[in-house]
């Protein structure tokens, strides 16, 4: 259930990128509630606009228009300076590439440690909150190692735990599970789980994993800069929702239904294999059933009813219609002549 003021509002998002002889529509209206403490997932194939978004909600870029807050800000609002204070203290960002997250010579406690240099936390409270972190990623016997001595696996969770490091509220993870094995990513998925119950936290994890509905409390699916669908835990199954690890569960297909999602002007987006299987394309007839709203592809015939047909047609019938006599001035107009 939506509350009166969740944790994320996107409203009608857009984000143009200006590139040297056209612009790339990377967001085109996309509209999304997030409640404070959920676990979200989001996918989408490469280009949707996953990390367009994310960069958005972590405030490293800017959108070209609508809205968006987070945590009670409206991020289009904020000055550079009040910027850089929501990325160093409301948001944490996890990378695929751990090179983005983190410092190869720094032991994994030292790299931990460094987003509170940077807001001038004193030594004690660091080294307490590295160390409560490191052992919430179940890195505390690491804790001294050089992160060139790490995993893969291990270094994500120390890049998980550097984002946590001045306690954000809201956890951005851009394909944390891109570069590591599948029982790898079960672990991250777990200990996303737990930290986000545990801190309170808000997370929002983009990943192609096919499974990732099995992890996260709802998945989102963005496709071409728009929300198109949402994939939910049917109500009454039993779903991992108390942190039990999801690995030995049935991958039923009646667990998670995909829904649909209508924009606030009542635009939807319907799968292109539901279009390619009906040969549906331009126009469509709705009709009101007892059921719902049925979309039914257009009989050929109608569909060349065209602009050309359409006077041609008009011009042809006896009767001298108002919309017959309009068209016919048009005509004779562009052609010098009346009749067709
Ligand atoms: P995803 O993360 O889903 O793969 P992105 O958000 O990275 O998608 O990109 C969405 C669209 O915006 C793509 O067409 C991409 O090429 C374009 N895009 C992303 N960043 C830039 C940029 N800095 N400059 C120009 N175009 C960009
Ligand atoms: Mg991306």
């Amino acid at each position: 259930m939506a509350s009166a003021n969740p944790f994320i509002l996107c409203d009608n998002l857009v984000k143009i990128y200006k590139v040297i002889d056209h612009d790339v529509v990377a967001l085109q209206g996309l509209d999304l509630v997030v409640e404070q403490g959920e676990l979200m997932g989001i996918v989408g194939v490469s280009g949707s606009g996953k990390s367009t978004l994310l960069n958005i909600l972590g405030g490293l870029d800017r959108s070209s228009a609508g809205r968006v807050w987070v945590d009670n800000k409206d991020l289009l609002q904020l000055t550079n300076l009040a910027m850089d204070h929501y990325r160093l203290n409301t948001v944490g960002f996890v990378w695929q590439q751990n090179s983005r997250n983190l410092v190869p010579f720094l032991t994994a406690r030292k790299n931990i440690e460094m987003p509170m240099i940077l807001v001038g936390e004193g030594i004690k409270n660091r080294r307490k909150r590295a160390d409560e972190l490191l052992e919430s990623v179940g890195l505390t016997e690491r804790r001294n190692n050089r992160l060139s001595e790490l995993s893969g696996g291990e270094q994500q969770r120390v890049a998980i735990a550097i984002a946590l490091a001045n306690q954000p509220r809201l956890l951005l993870a851009d394909e944390p599970t891109g570069e590591v094995d599948e029982t790898t990513a079960q672990t991250i998925y777990d200990i996303f789980r737990n930290l986000t119950r545990q801190y309170r936290l808000t997370t929002l994890i983009v990943s192609h994993d096919p499974n990732l509905a099995h992890h996260v409390d709802r998945v989102i699916a963005i496709r071409d800069g728009k929300i198109a669908s949402e994939t939910i835990r049917q109500p009454g199954t039993n779903g991992n929702q108390d942190g039990v690890s999801s690995q030995n569960q049935d991958a039923g297909v009646q667990e998670f239904q995909e829904l649909t999602v209508l924009d606030s002007v009542g635009r939807m987006q319907v799968p292109k294999n539901y279009l390619e299987k009906f040969n549906i394309g331009g126009r469509v007839l709705l009709e009101v059933t007892d059921e719902g709203i049925l979309i039914r592809p257009v009989p050929e015939a109608d569909q060349s009813w065209d602009a050309d047909v359409l006077v041609k047609t008009l011009m042809q019938s006896k009767k001298k219609s108002r919309l017959q006599k309009l068209v016919g001035r048009w005509f004779g107009g562009m052609h010098g002549r009346h009749d067709i």
